[in-house]
């Protein structure tokens, strides 16, 4: 009689995080089976191809990823550089799903569509570990599962624009004229905003790299203008450590942005929150609404949401998840990642321990496991896979033995003139963390923690009766 662990564990999604899994899977001798929705590996990845990454290619390659990859005769690119998106994919998470050992347990343009017990809806207990997963696809075709390690990312779904979490008014009415993040400004987008007015909304580094993109075409075609909008009063936290920030690509970025703006190639507003999108005379007019409850109005060609991203949990629906409230995340780690709380301190390792939600057997890791959070790092989801794979085949000793090897933070502490600022990157500089605990969340975590100025009622306060809806 076949039992539940004669069924494979599911994997969904074949990013970078996903295919860690695989390899960690196949060296712990657990059968296993990748479901992918686009049709090649590290397909969200690609999507961001032409976009060069901030952590050297030794931070990227997860260890059982490349011992499988060192016994197919890989050659290792130097693991000093920094490769882009695209190079990723090609040199890394590609040949990784080539290999024999992989290979065949992958399934391409499988999107996952939702995930329940069989026979059991979320109400039913009795029997519910026991009870195999059930994996719909949204083509109609069902797999069973032991285990589901959903590694399917957050790229697939951006932040909106508006300013509450909800789409500004009219946000779908100009749709044609908004970007998601990180399009390919110098490559195959470049006619969409040559000789244009491009408004970048957004405060972390995919904002940042559009903006050096859009500079950086501003020169070779006359008529560009660039306008970056944040939500804070300052930008201080999108410049970051310069030259402090422990992974030297992601300070140079801040530095070459603020260059640019100090030298008005970039139009900077802060304190805006986007209101209002109207589609004007093949433009968008853009009215922002101030603290105060005042508007200013501003009109563009392009707008690029570059406001990140957010897990989407719908596929598991059906599942027990016990989600943080704030941010997406399990509880046990969301304090650990919060924004709000974090200006400039590092993440602890964390594994199995941490991921686990009260339906057992399922483990949301990679990007996806961070919720909304911004800091999230390959190397984190690798340990994370590591961790989860050890347990699911009994070794407990090495699931809860969570290591990272990452770059200290030199980000806040080592410019402390800067971190006494209240509008400075990261406030009080913390104190030191332990060596090799974690890694640095300097730029883009701790993002929320800088105030934004709260919107006030308008100076005629709704009606305490209807909330502001018309009287009937
Ligand atoms: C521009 C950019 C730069 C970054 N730079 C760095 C960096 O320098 N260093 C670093 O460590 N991290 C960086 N990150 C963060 C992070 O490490 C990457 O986003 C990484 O790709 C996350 O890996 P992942 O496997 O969790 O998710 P993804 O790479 O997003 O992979 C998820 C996969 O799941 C698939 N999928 C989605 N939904 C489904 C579904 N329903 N069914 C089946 N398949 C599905 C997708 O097609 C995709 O292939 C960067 C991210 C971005 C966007």
């Amino acid at each position: 009689m076949s039992t539940l662990n004669d069924l494979p564990v599911v994997v969904i999604g074949a990013g970078p995080v996903g295919l860690a899994a695989a390899a960690h899977l196949h060296e712990r001798d657990l059968p296993f089976l990748v479901l992918e929705a686009g049709d090649t590996p590290a397909a969200a990845v690609r999507q961001w191809g032409h976009v060069r990454v901030f952590s050297p290619w030794r931070y990227n390659i997860d260890p059982a990823a490349r011992r499988l990859l060192d016994e197919a005769g890989w050659v290792a690119p130097d693991l000093e550089a920094l490769p882009t998106g695209a190079e990723l994919a090609d040199d890394y998470l590609q040949p990784l799903a080539m290999v024999p050992q992989l290979k065949p347990h992958l399934r391409y343009g499988a999107r996952v569509e939702a995930i329940s017990r069989l026979g059991l809806d979320r109400l039913r207990t009795v029997g519910r570990d026991s009870t195999p997963f059930l994996i719909r696809l949204t083509d109609g075709q069902e797999v069973l599962a032991r285990t589901v390690i959903d590694a399917s990312g957050t790229w697939g779904t951006p932040n909106v624009l508006g300013s509450s979490g909800l789409p500004a008014r009219g946000e779908t009415a100009v749709a044609a004229h908004l970007e998601h993040a990180l399009p390919d400004v110098l490559g195959v987008d470049r006619d969409r905003f040559a000789g244009r007015h491009t408004l970048v909304v957004g405060a972390g580094h995919s904002a940042a790299n559009t903006l050096l993109s859009l500079a950086e075409l501003a020169e070779s075609a006359p008529g560009t203008e660039v306008t970056w909008a944040i939500r804070t009063s300052s930008p201080a936290r999108t410049y970051g450590g310069g030259d402090a920030d422990a992974l030297p690509a992601r300070g140079a970025l801040g530095s070459r942005l603020r260059a640019h703006v100090d030298a008005g190639q970039i139009r900077l507003l802060t304190g805006f929150a986007v209101h209002a999108l109207t589609p004007t005379d093949g433009r968008v007019n853009v009215v922002v609404r101030h603290a105060d409850g005042g508007e200013e109005q501003t009109t563009v060609d392009r707008i690029v949401a570059a406001t990140g991203f957010r897990p989407d949990h719908s596929i598991a629906a059906e599942l027990r998840l016990d989600l943080d409230p704030v941010m997406g995340a399990t509880r046990a780690l969301a304090p650990l990642i919060d924004p709000n709380e974090h200006s400039c301190g590092t993440v602890p390792p964390h594994g199995v321990t941490e991921l686990t939600h009260p339906e057992s057997g399922y483990y949301a890791v990679g990007m996806k496991s961070y919720g909304r959070a911004p800091t999230f790092l390959m190397a984190t989801g690798y340990e994370q896979v590591r961790s989860v794979v050890a347990a699911l085949a009994g070794d407990w000793a090495a699931a809860r033995d969570v290591q990272l090897d990452l770059p200290e933070t030199g980000v806040c502490n080592s410019n402390p003139d800067e971190s006494a600022n209240a509008d400075s990157c990261c406030g009080p500089a913390p104190a030191a963390h332990a060596s090799g605990r974690g890694l640095a969340t300097g730029i883009s975590g701790g993002l929320l923690a800088a105030p934004v100025s709260l919107l006030v009622l308008d100076a005629a306060p709704a009606d305490p009766q209807t909330g502001g809806l018309p009287q009937v």
